[in-house]
């Protein structure tokens, strides 16, 4: 359990696989935010022997599509006067947009510039998403 009674209002990113910390705080840009943000590397945790956790002092839209497809297994919580108000368990996407670039370099998306490539997940055991334009196969 997660003391979060510090924490007024905000968001604890749970459950991260260690080492995969800092790169969910990139992806989702929170090297960007004002407010106080604190990436914990390598906690202890009796589940997972090492976590990671992330906390974000305050209320802000994070693209779950993104950490879904980083790290599935990780638990959001949301807090708001000291207490836990809402826990939120990811799934890998089924699609994303935006997200992720072609790796075919024949392909019509690195020819030109194409905004927002949607991506349909074809393997979940390896997380591998098809191209839109050319079915090319990448993952993050
Ligand atoms: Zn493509």
């Amino acid at each position: 359990m997660i003391n979060v009674s510090k924490l007024k209002k905000g968001i604890v990113i749970d459950h991260i696989k260690a080492n995969h910390g800092y790169k969910i705080f990139k992806q989702l840009g929170l090297d960007r935010i004002d407010d106080t943000v604190v990436l914990m590397r390598n906690v202890d945790s009796r589940k997972m022997g090492k976590k990671d956790l992330i906390k974000i002092e305050t209320d802000v839209h994070l693209n779950l599509d993104v950490l879904g497809l980083i790290d599935p297994d990780v638990t959001i919580n949301y807090v708001e006067n000291g207490e836990l108000v809402r826990k939120v368990r990811l799934e890998l996407p089924l699609e994303v947009t935006g997200i992720l670039t072609c790796r075919n370099p024949r392909c019509i998306t690195n020819q030109e510039h194409v905004e927002d490539i949607r991506f349909r997940l074809v393997d979940p055991e390896t997380k591998e998403y098809a191209c839109e334009y050319c079915e090319a196969r990448t993952h993050l």
